[in-house]
């Protein structure tokens, strides 16, 4: 008599008729093709993406929270189903409340992975119903990081093709105002 496996965990809320919606966080200091190459892909899989700005007093950012809020919305405003929010606390917590199914994250190089892998285990250690996703990259954004990003625009560096226009915009910007 064979034995049927018992499932690996009794998934609520992942029925044939309920949205599958994804919370995309990290830091957005500032959004980047790379970011928004991320939320595309994401799309193709589920229904809703949640692009969540976490709120980490001890991280310094350069732009505000509101800053990063809007520069995100404007930047993925022809996509109705994503919608731009903001966190503080744990992330499984969150995506509980929000009745997240996926926890969305993207992949550049394998530098990327030991970090990402640490923290994906650590959250389905704390609610086994939440599958964190990874996504690869397109190879145009492989070397495309927020902090490079800045680091580049604060001494001058060409950023473009890295941001959309208008965070290059705010770049220069936020750099022309300080010492
Ligand atoms: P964190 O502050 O947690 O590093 P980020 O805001 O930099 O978060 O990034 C959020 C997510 O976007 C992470 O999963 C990160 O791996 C991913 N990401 C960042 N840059 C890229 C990129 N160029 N291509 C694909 N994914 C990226």
């Amino acid at each position: 008599m064979s034995r049927r496996r018992a499932p690996i965990c009794e998934s609520k809320g992942t029925g044939e008729n309920m949205p599958r919606i994804a919370i995309y966080p990290g830091s957005f200091d500032p959004v980047t093709n790379g970011h928004l190459d991320i939320v595309e892909r994401g799309l193709k899989i589920f229904d809703k993406i949640i692009v969540a700005i976490l709120h980490n007093p001890c991280k310094k950012a350069l732009f505000s929270i509101q800053e990063r809020k809007e520069m995100l919305a404007d930047c993925l405003k022809q996509f109705p189903n994503v919608e731009i929010d903001t966190f503080d606390g744990l992330l499984v917590d969150y995506a509980a409340k929000r009745q997240a199914q996926g926890i969305l994250r993207g992949l550049r190089a394998l530098s990327d992975f030991d970090y990402e892998f640490q923290m994906a285990l650590m959250n389905r250690r704390m609610n086994r119903e939440i599958q964190t996703v990874f996504l690869m990259t397109g190879l145009r954004w492989i070397f495309t990081s927020s902090s490079i990003i800045k680091e580049a625009a604060q001494f001058g560096g060409d950023i473009n093709g890295m941001v959309p226009p208008m965070v290059g915009r705010k770049l220069k910007e936020k750099f022309r105002h300080r010492p």
